[in-house]
C-alpha cells in the first residue's frame, strides 16, 4: 500500500488530463498536493489548453475526498511564477517533498523539417525549459527539507520511439530524459531521486480535439503506429498516475534514473 502521508506534492499541469488524476493519486495516498496549470491559452496552438476552473476544479476534488490541496497558477516558462508555486508549498503545507513535472503542450506540424520557428520554440519552451525552470524552482525547497524526495518527469513514448512529423514534440521529450539523468546523479546523494515516466496514447484533451485527430487520421505513416497490443483504444490518465505514484513512494526507494514506460505494449511494435 503505497502511503504518502506527511508529504507535500507539487503537481504542474494539473487542471485536468493526467496531471488532475495524479493529483488525485497522490492526495489518496496522503500527500498534500499544490497543483498548478497556465490556466490560459497558449498562443499559437489548434486545442485549448487547461483553465481556471479546471484547477479549482481540482482542489475540490481533492477536499471533497478528505485530502488537502492548494491551487496557483503559474506558467512553467516562467520561473517567478513556479516559485510562487513553490512559496504556496512552504507557507500552506510546511515543506516540499515530491515534484511532479507534468506540464506540457501538443503541435502537429506538416512535417518537423516544415514546423514553423515559433512551433518549434513554444514547444521547446514549454516542455523542455519548462520542466528545467520547474525542477529548479523546486529542487532547493526539497533540499531543505533535508529528508530526500522524488522528481517525476513526464516525457513521452515519442521521446523514445519515432513518429513521424512532430519531431519537435519528440525532441523535446527526449531532451527530458537527459536532465532527468543528470539531475539523479546531482541528487542522489541528498536521496532525491529523478526518473521520467513516458506515457503511450492516453485519452486526454491532448489527445482528443479536432487537431489531434485530423492528425491521427491524415498524417503520413502514423495511423498503424497508434494501435495497441493490449486490447485497447488508449489509455486512462490513472493508468500513469499510477505509475507516477509509485515512483513517489517509498516502495521505489532505490529507483532512480528511469525511464519507466506505460504505454499498453506501443514499444513492442
Ligand atoms: P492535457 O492537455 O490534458 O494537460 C496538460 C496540462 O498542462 C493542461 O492543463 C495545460 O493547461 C497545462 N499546460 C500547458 N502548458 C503549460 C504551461 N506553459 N504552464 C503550465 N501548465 C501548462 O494533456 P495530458 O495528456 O494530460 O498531458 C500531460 C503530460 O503528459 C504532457 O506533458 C504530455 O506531453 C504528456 N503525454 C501525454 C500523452 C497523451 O497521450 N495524452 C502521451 C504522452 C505524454
Amino acid at each position: 500500500m503505497v502511503d504518502l502521508t506527511g508529504r507535500v506534492a507539487l503537481v504542474t499541469g494539473a487542471a485536468r488530463g493526467i496531471g488532475r488524476a495524479t493529483a488525485l493519486a497522490l492526495a489518496e495516498a496522503g500527500a498534500k498536493v499544490v497543483v498548478t496549470d497556465v490556466a490560459k491559452p497558449i498562443a499559437g496552438l489548434d486545442y485549448e489548453t487547461g483553465e481556471a476552473t479546471g484547477l479549482e476544479e481540482t482542489s475540490r476534488l481533492i477536499a471533497t475526498s478528505g485530502g488537502e490541496a492548494a491551487a496557483a497558477i503559474a506558467d512553467v516558462r516562467s520561473y517567478d511564477n513556479l516559485s510562487g508555486a513553490v512559496t504556496t508549498a512552504l507557507d500552506r503545507f510546511g515543506g516540499l517533498d515530491l515534484l511532479v513535472a507534468n506540464a506540457g503542450i501538443a503541435s502537429w506540424p506538416k512535417t518537423t523539417w516544415q514546423a514553423t520557428e515559433a512551433e518549434w520554440q513554444t514547444m521547446i519552451d514549454v516542455t523542455l525549459t519548462g520542466t528545467w525552470n520547474t525542477c529548479r524552482a523546486a529542487i532547493p525547497a526539497i533540499l531543505d527539507g533535508g529528508r530526500g524526495g522524488a522528481i517525476v518527469i513526464v516525457s513521452s513514448t515519442a521521446a523514445l520511439k519515432p513518429l513521424p512529423t512532430i519531431g519537435h514534440y519528440s525532441a523535446a521529450k527526449a531532451g527530458l530524459v537527459g536532465l532527468m539523468k543528470s539531475l539523479a546523479l546531482e541528487l542522489a546523494p541528498e536521496r532525491i531521486r529523478v526518473n521520467t515516466v513516458h506515457p503511450g496514447g492516453t485519452a486526454t484533451d491532448m489527445t482528443e480535439n479536432d487537431a489531434a485527430e485530423r492528425w491521427q487520421a491524415t498524417a503520413p505513416g502514423v495511423g498503424d503506429t497508434l494501435e495497441l497490443p493490449l486490447p485497447i483504444h488508449r489509455l486512462e490518465p490513472v493508468d500513469i498516475a499510477y505509475a507516477i505514484r509509485w515512483l513517489c513512494s517509498d516502495e521505489a526507494r532505490y529507483v532512480t534514473g528511469t525511464t519507466s514506460v506505460v504505454d499498453a505494449g506501443a514499444l513492442l511494435r
